[in-house]
């Protein structure tokens, strides 16, 4: 089985190197026309530079059809003006992969609250700017795969990474609540949590892992998950030929009797709430709070 983007445009931001990079050159050699979103700043977002033009020359030196944006994810206008050009270009949108992202990496007692903020900005407001500015279209189109990239601060945490943490984790939340909008419309909305030698972690890997964890690694995850059979709804981890899923679980927990809601009774329960023996899975809110009811209405 071949897996094709032929016929699809994709929408790829912060693809002027790393991930993003290598995910716009597969994507563009299977066939898609791609947008290559990249402001070409530094690691911590100063700055700017030609790097998605060059990323464009690369793929129709291949052969590839691609054409660059240097808009900032930031600036929900330039997010808008490039998706009216793409489908002007090309006649629609059909894969979004969020994947721009900057660093302010320091113990949470030293960090500056504008560095924190930028940092939001950036990961969260920037993927919700793009997302929402091919989303009419994917719902008109009735087909549209969008891919978050979350990262395993945010979803187990890192030491030096609050700001960066609070946003990833952040799209993963994104993801769950899209994925049930888009549903009805065929749009798909999936994470990735990628480990990856980049720029953005060439002086965190142990030595001599950098050159094993190549972005080339991720990208069967990250095109599978933006395929025309991608799942929706979930979180896979993806790093040096590694690739697994990641889940917000559920233990069955305790209904308490009224007698037995103090402090003292839930603390004499902490043991049974916190056992992780028949967790679920919730694929909403509603199913989390339908569990809950089911349980006090066995206690009669
Ligand atoms: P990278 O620094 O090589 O790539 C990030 C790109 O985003 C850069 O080219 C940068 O210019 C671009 N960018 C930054 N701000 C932008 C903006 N406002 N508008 C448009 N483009 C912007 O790093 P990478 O490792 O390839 O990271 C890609 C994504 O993967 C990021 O979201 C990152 O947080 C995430 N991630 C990476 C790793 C890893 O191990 N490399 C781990 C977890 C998550």
């Amino acid at each position: 089985m071949t897996i094709s983007f032929k016929d699809k445009v994709a929408i790829v931001t912060g693809a002027g190197g790393g991930l993003g990079k290598a995910y716009a050159l597969e994507l563009a050699r299977r066939g898609a026309k791609v947008v290559v979103n990249d402001l070409g700043g530094a690691r911590d977002g100063t700055g700017t530079s030609d790097a998605a033009a060059m990323v464009v020359e690369e793929i129709k030196a291949a052969g590839g059809e691609a054409m660059a944006n240097g808009g900032s994810v930031t600036e929900y206008d330039q997010m808008v003006e490039m998706v009216a050009k793409t489908k002007e270009a090309w006649g629609g949108v059909h894969v979004l992969i969020n994947n721009a992202g900057i660093l302010r990496d320091k113990s949470f007692a030293k960090m500056d609250m504008p560095d924190f903020n930028l940092v939001l900005q950036v990961h969260i407001m920037g993927s919700a700017n793009c997302t929402k500015a091919v989303w009419d279209l994917m719902r008109e189109q009735a087909y549209g795969r969008i891919l978050m990239t979350t990262s395993s601060t945010g979803l187990y945490g890192n030491f030096g990474q609050a700001n960066y943490g609070a946003a990833k984790l952040g799209l993963a939340g994104l993801t769950k609540t899209l994925h049930l909008e888009g549903a009805k419309y065929n749009v798909r909305v999936n994470s990735i949590a990628p480990v990856a030698g980049t720029r953005m972690t060439e002086d965190i890997f142990p030595e001599g892992l950098f050159d094993q964890f190549t972005p080339e690694n991720v990208v069967p995850a990250a095109l599978y998950l933006v395929s025309e059979d991608a799942p929706t709804n979930m979180i896979i981890g993806a790093g040096g030929g590694g690739y697994h899923a990641a889940y917000v679980t559920m233990t069955p927990g305790v209904a308490l009797r009224q007698d037995e809601r103090t402090v003292e009774g839930f603390a004499a329960a902490w043991d049974k709430i916190i056992d992780r023996s028949g967790e679920t899975v919730p694929q909403s809110g509603g199913e989390q709070s339908i569990a809950v009811m089911k349980a006090l209405q066995a206690l009669g």
